[in-house]
């Protein structure tokens, strides 16, 4: 008697899943609050008043008047504003 045996081994093919994780990590919370500065859309003027300059070129003082902030490139142009503001607030250029 003669025996044939044949073994078969049928090996299945890993299927490997790949699963693609993209972590996005873009956290990039810089703060400065260590320096002062008024930024231009805080303030409703166009232009210094007194001086006549852009307020985009700096700010160094801010008032309230007739419920609008008005900036100012220097304290002492805040100053000379609020002496006489109702002459001198068609020069602001109000936004
Ligand atoms: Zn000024």
């Amino acid at each position: 008697m003669t025996v044939c045996g044949s073994m078969f081994l049928l090996a299945c093919g890993n299927e490997t899943a790949t699963a693609t994780s993209n972590i996005d990590s873009t956290a990039n919370a810089v703060t400065q609050d260590s320096v002062i500065s008024y930024d231009i859309s805080l303030v409703d003027n166009k232009k210094d008043p007194t001086c006549g300059m852009p307020v985009t070129a700096g700010i160094s003082d801010t008032a309230h008047y007739d419920n609008k902030v008005l900036g100012f490139c220097a304290a002492g142009c805040k100053e000379e504003f609020l002496k006489n503001p109702k002459a001198n607030i068609a020069a602001a250029e109000m936004k």
